[in-house]
């Protein structure tokens, strides 16, 4: 392998780790199916690349094609395991309501009628609905 090769061999190493980062930022934050979908959009950008003799070209198709395989495989894991979006906004609203778990009063609690998250007010009323909070039973 000459000077040349080799200093491609770099970049094309240092293009996958770039590009697995990506893809574990984009399982991160995301919408569902992102990273499989990527991965499949630089995977056929580079099967429509032409082959060709000339090695840089070799280079690009083989990283876009490798890279957007390896992204295959992490988008379907990424599928399978992942907690659906709202699974994940139903614990952040519980965090926020009850921090730190049961040590402390919340100081926020849902109306046992209309089932919206309420302050607790000097009067103990849902300023919504008008429930009292006192009395836990729905009239
Ligand atoms: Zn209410």
């Amino acid at each position: 392998m000459d000077d040349l090769g080799r200093v491609y061999l770099v970049i094309a190493i240092v293009a996958f780790i770039v590009a697995m980062i990506g893809y574990w930022i984009l399982s991160k934050k995301g919408p569902r199916g992102a990273v499989l979908g990527t991965a499949a959009m630089i995977y056929f950008a580079g099967m429509s690349l032409p082959p060709g003799n000339r090695r840089e070209l070799h280079l690009i198709k083989g990283m876009l094609q490798l890279t957007g395989f390896a992204g295959g495989i992490l988008g379907v894991v990424d599928i399978i395991f992942r907690r659906p979006q709202s699974q994940q906004a139903e614990y952040v609203a519980v965090e926020l309501v009850n921090p730190g778990g049961s040590e402390k009063p919340p100081a926020m609690e849902r109306c046992p009628r209309c089932n919206s998250f309420v302050a607790r007010t000097s009067d103990g009323v849902c300023p919504s609905c008008r429930q009292s909070l006192n009395d836990r039973t729905v009239t």
